[in-house]
């Protein structure tokens, strides 16, 4: 189960269905390689960011980013901050394997883990 940290993501999940299929095929698949191998649910933190949002977050220091790719609807971030480290170290190598950002640009990858406000699991897509 794909579980919202915030009712106003509920909204933003479905505006996400129609902007990104490969963000919702992830996270999908996300949620079921949790359930299966650890028996845990995902908490979607943020998909949209308004310009404003993410400049109070650069003002603050969480993050150097003038624009992120929350604004244009290419990144969702999953709640990590409870994983433990080997779950950590699986899901980024697996879900980096499965899906590649940019078959031309092999250095970007898909997910990472990032501390922000709170420790997450930071997904992008191209489109
Ligand atoms: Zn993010």
């Amino acid at each position: 189960m794909i579980r919202f940290k915030k009712e106003e993501l509920r909204q933003q999940f479905d505006e996400l269905k129609k902007k990104s299929k490969k963000l919702i095929v992830i996270l999908s698949a996300l949620e079921g390689y949790l359930r299966y191998y650890y028996k845990q649910e995902i908490t979607i933190t943020c998909i949209y960011r308004s310009q404003s949002e993410q400049d109070n977050l650069k003002n603050k220091g969480f993050t150097n980013d003038k624009i992120s790719l929350h604004t244009l609807w290419r990144a969702v971030d999953v709640q990590a901050s409870k994983w433990s480290k080997e779950m950590i170290d699986d899901v980024g190598s697996v879900f980096n394997r499965i899906f590649d950002y940019d078959e031309k640009r092999p250095e970007k990858v898909t997910c990472y883990f990032h501390k922000g406000t709170n420790f997450h699991l930071h997904i992008q897509v191209m489109k």
